[in-house]
């Protein structure tokens, strides 16, 4: 459950070099409040209720200098996804030694504890992918070798400006979030005015915030939240109804459950604006966020339709 979850007292307190050896400042006198290593560079990439982690590693190639964490609530999710990542950055290791790449070799070991030489056992989730070194894996030497890239297991509901300071991130995604169909769970939606405004807090002016969605109903809440007006059909791929949206049909009972004050509403939605379809088919991040999560390939696979939405954070108005 939540108790069990860590959080930093604050983004000056959290520990990331664990999480991110390759980038630990060689002075050893810079330390966290905590006490720890700082890093050469911060955090700037969030993929919030990552999964398996396929955006993580989509992107890790495509930003090598950038760090990225993926937030992920479920703990047996959460270590895989870290074990799928040291076996990663153990495969990277071995291919630019030259040497050859095997299931064993990049047995996963756990970055949080880097320390340790051991390799941990994990529970592997059932429908969790492949891990690295098993026949299908990429073996190509990749920019940056996974370096830039972890997993944390936290409820991003909670506590996220713990984790980040203010404008600190670049990029925030959102992909293929827990619908939620019914009204009265519409409050563990992870799209929310409330939520927003934490976003929004933590994203810099001119960065943005990726959502994708095979639920056009939630397409249309997550624009109503961001303030863009809701246009009547909007659909990337086959009009078929997904499982999900034919479920959302039987179950949803109607009322708009968010209940956060009205104004606050209003200003949240003052700091974003959506992004432009011409804009976005430039971007490879949204190439990879369309193509590379495992809920996005389950979605394909079944011919389902995907929605994108992105938002990017405005310059604070000046408010009174
Ligand atoms: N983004 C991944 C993808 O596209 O493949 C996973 C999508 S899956 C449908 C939604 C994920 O969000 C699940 O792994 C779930 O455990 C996680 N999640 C739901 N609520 C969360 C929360 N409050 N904090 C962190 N993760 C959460």
């Amino acid at each position: 459950s939540d108790y069990a979850l860590k959080y930093p007292l604050s983004p000056a307190h959290m520990d990331w070099a664990s999480h991110y050896p390759g980038f630990v400042n060689p002075d050893a006198s810079q330390t966290t409040l905590a006490g720890t290593r700082k890093l050469l560079k911060d955090v700037e990439v969030a993929d919030i209720g990552c999964g398996f982690g396929g955006l993580l590693i989509g992107l890790a190639p495509v930003l090598p200098d950038t760090l990225m964490v993926g937030m992920e609530i479920r703990a047996q999710v959460t270590e895989f996804l870290i074990a799928r990542i040291a076996a990663l950055r153990a495969q990277q290791v071995q291919l630019r030694s030259g040497g050859q790449v095997s299931a064993s070799s990049t047995k996963a070991t756990n970055p949080s504890e880097a320390k340790e030489t051991q390799a941990q056992e994990i529970d592997i989730p059932e429908d969790a992918p492949a891990l690295p070194g098993a026949a299908e894996e990429n073996t190509a030497i990749v920019s940056g070798g996974y370096q830039n890239i972890t997993a944390i297991r936290a409820n991003t509901m909670k506590f996220l400006p713990r984790f980040f300071g203010h404008h600190q991130l670049s990029k925030i995604f959102i992909c293929f979030p827990d619908p939620h169909f019914k009204a009265r769970k519409h409050k563990a939606r992870i799209v929310s005015s409330s939520l927003n405004a934490e976003y929004a807090f933590v994203l810099r002016p001119g960065g943005l915030l990726y959502t994708i969605t095979d639920v056009e109903e939630y397409h249309r809440w997550i624009l109503e939240h961001f303030g863009v007006p809701i246009p009547e059909v909007e659909t990337t791929a086959p009009a078929e109804p997904s499982e999900q949206s034919e479920k959302k049909d039987e179950e949803q009972d109607g009322a708009d459950s968010d209940s956060d004050d009205e104004s606050g509403q209003a200003r949240v939605k003052e700091l974003f604006e959506r992004v432009s379809d011409e804009e976005l088919a430039k971007d490879e991040c949204a190439r990879v966020m369309r193509e590379e999560t495992e809920e996005g390939r389950k979605v394909a696979r079944n011919n389902g339709p995907k929605f994108v939405a992105v938002f990017r954070r405005l310059p604070d108005p000046e408010w009174p």
